[in-house]
């Protein structure tokens, strides 16, 4: 059994080729052998194939953008065809072991594969959020900026399938576990079990889609993506394709640790954005924390990022999580401001989320400010990431971890109206 969501539109289009007829076939078999025969075998080869990818685009229309995932509900498809792909393709379900919603209105979900195994996605809303006075703004990654469209106060019991988000961004899985053992992750502390299919990856966003209108997708929650390259394009190709999911490249991103090869990989075949954990303003450091600088350094990384096809107005997002006394100084600042120079880029900061699998702490909201600020002064776009869903430890691997133990309870404390704001140049 093949499983659809594991096929780009022109994989299905070739699966469902030996199953094309057109009327002139007939005509082609009764012809004398011939130049002329084989002129009109290769138009009714053409005819044929045309047949097979617009079969394929109705059924992408079917699954990914009116959700059906019955073949028999599929009515403008001929019976035998339905017939047939139910013997042969199955539209894969991800089974929902947990989901639950944070305080703040963050959806966390965790998913059972076939084997057993588990996997997790969150749905994150809203953007970047900052507190004027008694308003509070979001602004969105086009700049434009709103308020009022907050979670009812805390955020409780908020409806995902109202209108009144203004982005909602699906956080999800790359592989169960990761191979690249980053000492402040607590997904790298696990090691890697196996890394993700084509269809899981897919069914994540196509399950979070069926539950909530998603805008955006990240590959920020387990695994590294660019580990597992081959199915990650493919999934890429699938969400970008406008028969598909239709997601603009702007609004699906592969984050990752570094892995330089892989990176060129996938600019050969897709192009989504970019965001890298750059996390250290040193070699010396980023190795200290993550295993895979050594093999592929700053300067390589880097190098790899300025070769990066972007295009006009795109930019490399740098993922940087603060650790106390660590990489939190303002001399890291300065060094990561001048490293960066030459790359369209914005730099993400993300303040440490305090887990047991690590002796790492977060530092003070004024250090995350002080950080910030001198990166603004350089002229970057420097965000503060808003610690989102702490209550059920929305961050990477931690409610795997948590699952069939203690369920979060911690208390909600909002970081906006601390110092999380966000501040914008160029
Ligand atoms: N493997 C990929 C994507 C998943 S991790 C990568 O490393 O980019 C997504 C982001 O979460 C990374 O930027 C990582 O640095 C960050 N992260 C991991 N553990 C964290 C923690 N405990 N607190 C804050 N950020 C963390
Ligand atoms: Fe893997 Fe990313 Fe965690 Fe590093 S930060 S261990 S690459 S998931």
């Amino acid at each position: 059994m093949i499983y659809f969501q594991s096929l780009t539109k022109t994989d299905l289009a070739e699966l469902l080729l030996p199953l094309s007829r057109v009327k002139e076939e007939r005509a082609l078999r009764d012809m004398p052998d011939g130049d002329d025969k084989e002129a009109f075998r290769a138009k009714v080869d053409k005819k044929k194939l045309k047949q097979s990818q617009m079969r394929a685009q109705q059924i992408f229309h079917w699954v990914y953008q009116r959700y059906v995932v019955e073949w028999d509900l599929m009515t403008d498809l001929a019976k035998d065809l339905r017939e047939w792909l139910k013997e042969n393709v199955k539209i894969f379900r991800l089974e929902e072991s947990y989901a639950k919603q944070s305080l703040d209105g963050t959806f966390k979900f965790l998913w059972k594969l076939h084997d057993a195994k588990t996997i997790e996605s969150v749905i994150i809303p809203a953007a970047l959020r900052e507190k004027i006075g008694d308003e509070v703004i979001d602004t969105l990654e086009d700049g434009k900026r709103y308020s009022g469209i907050e979670t009812n106060s805390a955020g409780l019991n908020q409806d995902l399938t109202e209108d009144s988000w203004a982005r909602l961004t699906a956080c999800i899985s790359s592989q169960v576990g990761c191979a690249m053992a980053c000492k402040f992750c607590l997904t790298g502390v696990q090691g890697l079990d196996r890394s993700l299919e084509v269809h899981e990856v897919v069914t994540q966003v196509h399950e979070l889609r069926m539950r909530a209108p998603i805008t955006n997708i990240v590959f920020m929650g387990m695994g590294e993506p660019l580990h597992n390259v081959k199915n990650i394009i493919k999934a890429c190709q699938i969400m970008l394709d406008e028969d598909g999911m239709n997601f603009s490249k702007r609004k699906v991103t592969v984050s990752t640790s570094g892995l330089v090869p892989a990176i060129e990989e996938l600019y050969q075949h897709t192009d989504v954005s970019l965001a890298i954990s750059l996390n250290s303003s040193t070699d010396e450091q980023r190795s200290a924390i993550m295993p895979v600088n050594k093999k592929w350094p700053i300067a390589e990384l880097l190098n790899a990022c300025r070769k990066v096809p972007l295009g006009a107005h795109r930019r490399i997002t740098f993922e940087y999580v603060l650790l106390k006394d660590f990489n939190d100084t303002a001399e890291d600042a300065h060094r990561v401001a001048k490293m960066l120079k030459g790359i369209p880029s914005k730099v993400n900061l993300i303040p440490f989320n305090e887990h047991s699998g690590s002796e790492f702490k977060r530092p003070s909201d004024q250090t995350v400010l002080d950080f910030q600020n001198v990166l603004v002064k350089h002229g970057y776009t420097a965000t503060v990431r808003i610690s989102r869903g702490r209550d059920i430890l929305a961050a990477c691997g931690q409610l795997r971890s948590l699952f069939g133990t203690a369920r979060g309870t911690e208390k909600h404390k909002d970081y906006v109206g601390s110092s999380a704001v966000t501040n914008t140049t160029n």
